[in-house]
């Protein structure tokens, strides 16, 4: 069962109070609904499809409460959705009519059956009523991420306007979510954790919320040890390569017989180097006498690899020559 279909359940369970239900119907229809006519009859119908058995009834219910004519569910069995169960919901066009239009769906004009593209401010006026419109909306056409992976929340809308409204009702929560087109389609999306999570609480789906949270405080803990180990091995390795550069310097002063010649207190350091190649800085200067600090090891190493690097420039120069 995926995490979408789990916050559908729960979703589809609210009992929505009497002034929320016009919008929580208003955006199913606009989310999922079209206007076929029905082939034996050659009626105008209003459909609400969807793949979701919870959501059917949601809007079996809704419809029945407010529109007077019978309302019909079929289930078909669709190939393209891998055999996946389609219901749709219809009701009578003309009959509901009156309906859509004081849900601002359907535009005044008689003798064109259109969608309009806004949503009737009426109908939105309190923040209950917001909330079920988004209810709505995610039943008819949302889908989110499993919040293991990449956080992702999205509403598929037909068309721009329609779209940018959805997306501007999501924003007067103080939510960031933003339109992309993608194959003929306005989406509605939202990429941030904080602002998925806000949006599941504010749509009502609060046990997917917990659920979301809590996988998403592991993953976060997890991501942070990892930069943690990250960041260690970073400075174990650019440790290990300056002891390795030391003591290669220390080999060639050993191999060209100028080791002797170091100033005592080089010597000494570099002794220690050789013989405890892992030891850190501070480590090495707890072993020599007086004690040194950090940066006086590495003051003195660098000393050497200095020298080292003047004698292979001279070395080369004479190889030239
Ligand atoms: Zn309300």
């Amino acid at each position: 069962m995926s995490f979408s279909y789990e916050v559908k359940e729960e979703l589809a369970r609210i009992a929505s109070n009497t002034c929320c239900q016009k919008a929580e119907l208003a955006s199913l229809i606009r989310m999922a609904g079209s206007i076929k006519i029905a082939g034996g009859t050659g009626k105008a119908m209003l459909q609400i499809q969807t793949e979701h058995a919870s959501t059917a009834r949601k809007a079996f219910k809704l419809l029945k409460k407010h529109v007077k004519s019978p309302v019909e569910v079929v289930i078909r069995k669709n190939n393209f959705l891998k055999n996946h169960s389609l219901y749709v919901v219809s009701v009578n066009l003309e009959e509901s009519r009156n309906l859509l239009k004081e849900l601002g769906i359907l535009s005044n004009d008689e003798d064109r059956v259109r969608f309009k593209d806004s949503v009737n401010p009426k109908i939105v006026k309190k923040r209950c009523c917001r909330r079920a419109y988004l209810r709505g909306a995610f039943l008819g056409s949302g889908s989110i991420s499993d919040p293991k992976g990449p956080y992702h929340m999205e509403f598929v809308t037909t068309g721009k306007w329609q779209a940018g409204a959805l997306s501007r009702l999501i924003n007067s929560f103080g939510l960031n979510s933003k339109v992309m087109e993608r194959k003929n389609n306005h989406m509605v999306y939202l990429k941030d954790g904080n602002n998925i999570a806000d949006l599941l609480g504010i749509m009502g789906a609060s046990d997917s919320l917990l659920k979301f949270e809590e996988i998403r405080v592991i993953k976060e803990m997890r991501n942070s040890v990892n930069r943690m180990v990250n960041c260690e091995t970073a400075n174990l390795n650019k440790t290990i390569d300056a002891a390795v550069r030391q003591i290669e310097c220390i080999n060639f002063l050993k191999q060209h017989n100028l080791f002797d010649d170091l100033p005592a207190n080089l010597k000494q350091v570099a002794e220690l180097r050789l013989e405890y190649p892992d030891l850190s800085l501070k480590e090495l200067g707890q072993m020599t006498s007086p004690v040194l600090g950090k940066s006086g090891i590495s003051y003195r190493l660098k000393r050497i690899e200095s020298i080292v690097e003047n004698l292979q420039s001279m070395k080369g120069e004479e190889n030239h020559v």
